[in-house]
């Protein structure tokens, strides 16, 4: 597993305290409790990595982590990697005006981050493309960023409803936007292995 080894950095209130703008990094967005922590966790092999919290919405901050220096082949150097946990947005409780403060900081990230190849989007296959998730997949239209979406708790549903969904899902994305999705679920690993090669592909980009 080539996330393996991956490692707390730093918390971030804002885009200026990331680490350095160079190397690859992969941002990881979804509505709070849609499974990003556990999503996390499951790619890269370390249970608490990223805190799966019992009150969603209350730590917000960018979140980065680093990961073992990605070979390339290629006569390349190896790439100095990050995956960028982005806060958690949508919960009912989070004020009006911090949630306006994450969607103009997260647009911002996303338009300037230099090093940023791409974006997972997790969502709950249960209720997939909330207003949260349009508004990424258009944030990635306009900066074309691929955006590949991990359609999880996918235990929840039976392997048909599950493929429904996702024909379903891949059926709403715009033309032009450059997206993918596949099924996933934290609890019974589902998709890990593909998801995981879609992160290394987008960081090697
Ligand atoms: P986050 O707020 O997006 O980081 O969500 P968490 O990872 O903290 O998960 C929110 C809740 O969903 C927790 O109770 C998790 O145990 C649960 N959860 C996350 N992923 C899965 C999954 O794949 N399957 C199931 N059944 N539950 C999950």
């Amino acid at each position: 597993n080539p996330l393996n080894g991956a490692q707390f950095v730093l918390a971030a209130h804002r885009i200026s305290q990331l680490p350095a703008d160079r190397g690859a990094e992969v941002a990881f967005a979804g509505r709070s409790n849609a499974g990003k922590s556990s999503a996390l966790n499951a790619l890269t092999g370390h249970k608490g990595l990223a805190r799966t919290s019992k009150t969603p919405g209350r730590t917000q901050q960018m979140v980065a982590f680093s990961l073992p220096p990605l070979a390339q082949g290629d006569g390349n150097a190896p790439l100095d990697a990050r995956l960028i946990d982005l806060p958690g947005y949508g919960y009912a409780k989070v004020p009006e005006e911090l949630r306006a403060h994450w969607k103009q900081e997260i647009d911002a990230y996303l338009h300037q981050r230099r090093s940023l190849r791409g974006v997972v989007l997790i969502a709950d296959i249960r209720h997939p493309l909330k207003e949260f998730d349009r508004m990424m997949l258009d944030f990635c239209f306009e900066t074309n960023l691929p955006c590949h979406l991990l359609l999880t708790k996918a235990d929840k549903l039976s392997r048909n409803q599950a493929t429904q969904a996702l024909a379903a899902v891949r059926r709403e994305f715009g033309e032009g936007v450059q997206a993918s999705a596949q099924v996933f679920s934290s609890a019974d690993g589902t998709g890990v292995e593909p998801a995981r090669e879609a992160v290394v592909a987008l960081l090697r980009r």
